[in-house]
């Protein structure tokens, strides 16, 4: 299997798995205890969350242990508009993960006003338009750093920034940046960033949520006070350990994956290009994620591309994988101004630096083969 989905989800890194592996066998202790083995558990706990503060420039208190990213985004866009109860707006984008958005429409339900921000046809917000929509009533903006769709990244620091300057919270949803691009939160003056370890090859079901420092953060979740009252529910200590290995991992391999991972993904496009040369690249070229290509190749329906590519050992993507069970076309690629049409022949590869330079031509093979099995759409009838 060639695996070319890594922002659906990423294979475990074989030593992340060794740090966790004692703490779901011998290492058995609940870091809330104060005898030996709850005292260990709280050690390795911490130690992760030196290494998740370490990969975001932030402080190891900064850092809250939640169940995934999506948790972390409900728990900052919730815990945001909980400890503002005047202001009753919140500014996002057009482009994000269903995570955001669907709280976002649920939010409007309960009364909130969302005003979502266009992008244009490279995936990107105008910031004009932005800082026009920072006004006195804004309780919250939140939006993707790096999209998980077209791998376009959004200028954060000038958002974060602007935001700052509001003196409005600033959340940024960092699920597909973390471990793909550097991240230093000295420099972003967002106030809130979620993370998730499944997308660096950490395990699921397990991310963190950064609050910066004086931040009142009212937790999602009612019960003990575990994370210094920020999360509560007994903390899933493996996989924190995995996730803080995961974190060290990824910010150590980054100087030279990046480059390596950005010429796969270049080598894999320029092949694409030379069998199709109809095909349609979306999102900001000059402003992506290393890793994401994602390309419309007209006339093909990219479901049967995906179902044919699987049958030959290809794992891709079309759209996302959280939203692939949809049947309307992508809400991102619409919003950049692409067309059902093209939006429904649009495959996502993503690349990890699990991938090697073999794979691209098998890859580009598979691709050809998969196309030639099928007849684009409207020719022959
Ligand atoms: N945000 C983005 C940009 C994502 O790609 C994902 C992943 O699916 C999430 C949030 C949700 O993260 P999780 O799968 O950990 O809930």
């Amino acid at each position: 299997m060639i695996y070319l989905d890594n922002n659906a989800t990423t294979p475990v890194d074989p030593r992340v798995l060794e740090a966790m592996l004692p703490f779901l066998g011998e290492q058995a202790g609940n870091p809330s205890s104060p005898h030996a083995p709850g005292r260990a558990a709280r050690a390795a706990m911490e130690r992760a969350r030196e290494q998740v503060a370490a990969m975001l420039g932030a402080r190891a208190d900064e850092i809250v242990f939640t169940g995934g990213g999506t948790e972390s985004i409900n728990t900052a866009i919730r815990g945001a508009l909980a400890a503002q109860p005047g202001k009753r707006r919140i500014v996002t984008s057009s482009i994000e993960h269903s995570a955001t958005m669907n709280l976002c429409a649920q939010l409007e339900r309960e009364g909130f006003q969302v005003v979502r921000l266009p992008v244009d046809r490279g995936g990107r917000p105008d910031l004009e338009e932005y800082r026009n929509a920072l006004g006195d009533d804004v309780a919250l903006v939140t939006f993707i750093w790096a999209n998980n769709e077209t791998g376009v990244l959004f200028p954060v620091e000038e958002m974060a920034a602007l935001a700052d300057e509001r003196r409005i919270v600033c959340h940024i949803d960092a699920v597909q940046a973390a471990g793909k691009v550097p991240i230093d939160l000295g420099h972003v003056h967002a106030h809130m960033v979620s993370l998730s370890a499944h997308k660096f090859h950490g395990p699921k079901g397990v991310g963190a949520l950064f609050v910066r420092s004086g931040l009142g953060l009212p937790p999602l979740l009612r019960g003990g006070g575990q994370e210094s009252g920020r999360r509560a529910g007994t903390e899933n200590v493996p996989g924190i350990v995995g996730l803080g290995e995961a974190a060290e991992l990824a910010v150590a391999a980054l100087p030279a994956e990046m480059p390596r991972v950005a010429t796969l993904r270049d080598d894999f496009e320029a092949g694409v290009r030379e069998r199709f040369s109809d095909a349609r690249f979306h999102g900001d070229t000059a402003h992506r994620l290393p890793n994401t290509t994602n390309f419309a190749l007209p006339g093909f329906d990219a479901q049967s591309l995906l179902a044919g590519l699987d049958r030959l050992g290809v794992a891709c993507s079309v759209g996302s994988a959280c939203t692939s069970g949809e049947v309307d076309a992508s809400h991102v690629l619409r919003a950049m101004g692409v067309g059902d049409e093209e939006a429904r022949s649009s495959l996502r590869f993503s690349f990890s630096r699990m991938n090697s330079a073999r794979e691209v031509p098998a890859a580009l093979a598979a691709l050809e083969q998969a196309a030639s099995r099928l007849a684009p759409r409207g020719l022959g009838d």
